[in-house]
């Protein structure tokens, strides 16, 4: 099989692999999409860790082509979307259903093999732990394979305890700021207003709901922000771009009793400095968030007949041939999801 293979920083190279078998309790997929986020343009750069040799891709869907013996969970041709942590069960983060903090998980994509590949092999505890979530209906893969990345998004709105008609603020538009703004309007948001420097992607925000927009300079934000909430400040604030700086900016913009979530990881050794008595006194709930609960992944997959709004994020499609086109395209901020198809691009 085709596959994309990880050797080091700003090498990425479409290889051939041996096709996988499934061994007892494995599953195979015909890998039907795969997306690239930040968080593989951050291994692409050097700032963040995988294993040399390993193939990418940990936002898959797929179609089952085999099982291994034991597997009677699962047929062939049964279309899935991955949730690509492996845990151990064991510890006591993954005895509180937080698989995403398991003290010794793998990722596929990043220890393991991931997706970006025309078949990919599902270790037995993905497939053993009900990882592999059925794809509603109607779903197209293009949007599948966006389970993963919206199931981040979700676990952002549950860490800042959003409630129906609360106002968001979200700085930052891309992928993963836009999918803020659809998931606010899927989940009753109020004013939701972005802060974006990039025109084409302040744009893009209005076309999927947000209610204002404004430029990426503090003193806009804090403007758009106060205007948009009549002086309250926003419930929610999501900061979606890993900015110096962006923490302390947050703080003020958010009401009494509102949370920021540091959503974006930020580089290395960054660090903030804080008016602690505005956290004190008016009972912010300061938080980040990584990855997402298999339960939050679960009610994603079946909340994605409703978000149609994703399928307007992929700027750019691949097939296998020049999957490396995936990252490569990502330096340019027109460039918003992209997609790599191993079977080949749909028509
Ligand atoms: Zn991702
Ligand atoms: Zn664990």
């Amino acid at each position: 099989m085709k596959a994309l293979i990880f050797h080091e920083a700003r090498r990425i190279v479409v290889e051939d692999r041996d096709d996988p078998t499934p061994e007892t309790g494995e599953v195979i997929l015909r890998t039907d999409a795969a997306g690239i986020c930040a968080s593989d343009l951050r291994v692409y750069r050097g700032e963040k860790y995988a294993a040399p040799g390993v193939i990418p891709g940990h936002e898959v869907t797929g179609t089952v082509s085999a099982v291994g013996a034991g597997v009677d969970s699962l047929a062939e041709g049964d279309r899935v979307a991955v949730y690509p942590i492996v845990a151990c069960g064991f510890c006591d983060f993954c005895r509180r259903g937080l698989r995403n903090r398991c003290t010794s998980r793998r990722t596929l994509g990043y220890e393991l093999d991931g997706g970006i590949a025309e078949y990919l092999r599902i270790p037995a505890p993905i497939v053993g732990q009900g990882q592999l979530m059925p794809v509603p209906d109607g779903v197209p893969a293009e949007r599948a394979a966006m389970t993963e990345p919206t199931a981040c998004v979700l676990n952002s709105f549950e860490s800042c305890r959003f409630r129906a008609g609360a106002s968001m603020a979200i700085i930052g538009a891309g992928p993963m700021g836009l999918s803020h703004v659809i998931l606010a309007r899927a989940l009753g948001a109020g004013p939701v207003i972005v802060a974006e420097p990039v025109e084409s992607r302040r744009q893009r925000a209005l076309e999927l709901g947000a209610t204002a927009v404004c430029g990426g300079g503090p003193d806009e934000i804090t403007a758009a922000v106060m205007d948009g909430t009549r002086g309250a400040g926003a419930d929610v604030v999501i900061v979606s771009v890993g900015l110096d700086g962006l923490t302390e900016l947050a703080l003020p913009i958010t009401a009494k009793q509102g949370a920021i979530n540091l959503f974006a990881g930020f580089p290395p050794k960054t660090t903030a400095s804080l008016d602690v008595n505005f956290l004190h006194y008016s009972e912010i709930l300061l938080t980040g968030s990584q990855n997402a609960t298999a339960d939050q992944f679960r009610r994603t997959a079946q909340l994605m007949p409703a978000l149609g709004g994703l399928d307007s994020l992929t700027t750019h499609r691949f097939d296998m041939t020049n999957a490396d086109g995936a990252y490569t395209v990502r330096e340019d901020p027109a460039a918003l999801k992209t997609i790599v198809f191993p079977g080949g691009v749909p028509g």
